[in-house]
């Protein structure tokens, strides 16, 4: 998608290498196959491209292939559903914000850094301007790990571009939003920051700027951190491992040192909430160590007491879905019980409503009279740190803990 070749201190990777700068180095000539998420994601993205560029909506694609690094990725509701909230808010911006004159549109906006530090450059998904505020809106597909928009760097990263293009006109506000609708973000699907041109130009030089510098020092320190995360050199990392143990060690050590270990553990409250603590660092860590045990069997390397096997086998269907149906319909199944009817969203129905060509009194109608078909049930509880955005729930608030609340453990079979 993007004309430029990767750079080392780039927008998606600031977070990584302003807290840590010797993860430059340190993941250099590491990591290299991509994801099926991040292939998915990339799939996502061209959907929205096509669509912002022909016009039209993200359902008129269903059904389409997009094949990323040979992997082929097939429009669906839950890819369409979730692009067309991104296409949404593009449009809307468009048509109703403050665009008051016809703005400026970017769609994969290339942007250019070198005039802060050299290498420093990357794509934006989306930029508007319309002479008095820049828009920069960021797709993301990723439903594992919410993203804040609130001082979010690769945002800030992504805006100096048009707002350095635009220095010497009138632009004054620079608004950046993530439209992120497959994870669960107590601020929504979309996110928005807002800062002055200025004061995003003076954290460029005053921050950005001295963080590039510091990665290309000779010994560049290493700082491990939630930012561990997108490092490529997680699993081989002296410092995370370091960080992993005394999350784990230290941590778990703090229990009562006149416990007597034939009764429980006595997990009072400090205790559990520092076990805690030191629970997202561990599990991040032993999941990169797990990726790269794969790794290596994978290259043939013998690793003592571990070997790699495969998953139960799953049958799919590999022709069309309609010649299944219509085999099955000529032995006697009845056409419609082939499929598997599922209706849409309460979302996605207002989204048709609007889409109608309907006065818009009718419109009004007919979405209120929808409202008798759906109800909003509460989120389900989460345990999140204390400081993480989200009004905390009381006591008989949601009783039932759900027992999927570590899903990331079951990683480790
Ligand atoms: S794993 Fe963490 S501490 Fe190590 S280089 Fe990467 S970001 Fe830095």
């Amino acid at each position: 998608m993007s004309g430029h070749p990767h750079s080392d201190v780039g927008a998606s990777s600031s977070q990584r290498w302003m807290n840590c700068p010797g993860s430059v180095l340190a993941q250099s000539g590491r990591g290299g196959s991509s994801s099926v998420y991040a292939d998915e994601g990339t799939a996502a993205h061209e959907l929205a491209e096509s669509c912002l560029i022909c016009g039209g909506d993200a359902r008129e694609w269903l059904g389409h292939q997009i094949e990323v690094n040979g992997r082929v990725f097939v429009v669906n509701e839950e890819m369409a559903g979730a692009v067309q909230v991104y296409l949404d808010h593009v449009r809307r911006v468009l048509e109703h914000e403050q665009c008051a004159t016809r703005p400026f549109f970017s769609v994969e906006y290339k942007v250019d850094l070198s005039w802060l530090r050299e290498g420093m450059y990357g794509t934006a998904d989306l930029v508007i301007y319309d002479g008095y505020t820049i828009w920069v809106i960021d797709y993301k597909h990723g439903k594992g790990h919410a993203v804040t928009a609130k001082g979010n760097t690769q945002l800030r990263y992504y805006a100096l571009g048009p707002a350095w293009a635009y220095r010497c006109e009138s632009a004054a506000k620079v608004v950046m939003t993530i439209v992120q609708p497959r994870a669960e973000h107590p601020e929504g699907r979309i996110r928005t920051d807002t800062m002055t041109k200025d004061a995003l130009l003076a954290w460029a030089t005053q921050e950005l700027g001295p963080a590039v510098d510091a990665t290309r020092k000779p010994g560049a320190a290493r700082k491990a951190g939630a930012w561990c995360r997108w490092c490529a050199a997680l699993a081989v990392c002296p410092e995370a491992m370091e960080k992993a143990q005394e999350d784990a060690a230290v941590e778990f050590s703090r229990v009562d040192p006149e416990w007597d270990p034939k009764t429980f553990v006595p997990l009072d409250p400090g205790t559990l909430s520092t076990i805690l603590k030191a629970k997202d660092f561990v599990v991040q860590y032993l999941n990169a160590v797990k990726v790269e045990a794969h790794r290596r069997l994978a290259a043939g390397e013998e690793l003592p007491g571990w070997k790699r096997i495969r998953g139960m086998a799953r049958r799919r269907w590999k022709g069309e879905p309609d010649e299944v149906a219509q085999f099955l319909e000529a032995w006697g199944v009845i056409y419609d019980r082939c499929w598997n009817r599922k209706i849409i969203s309460p979302a996605e129905a207002e989204r048709q409503l609007s889409a109608l060509k309907l006065p818009k009194e009718e419109k009004k109608e007919a979405k209120d009279g929808l409202k008798e078909f759906w109800e909003k049930l509460p989120g389900k509880p989460r345990v999140v740190r204390e400081d993480q955005p989200g009004e905390a729930i009381g006591p008989n608030d949601a009783p039932d803990v759900p027992e999927d609340e570590f899903t990331a453990l079951d990683f480790f079979e």
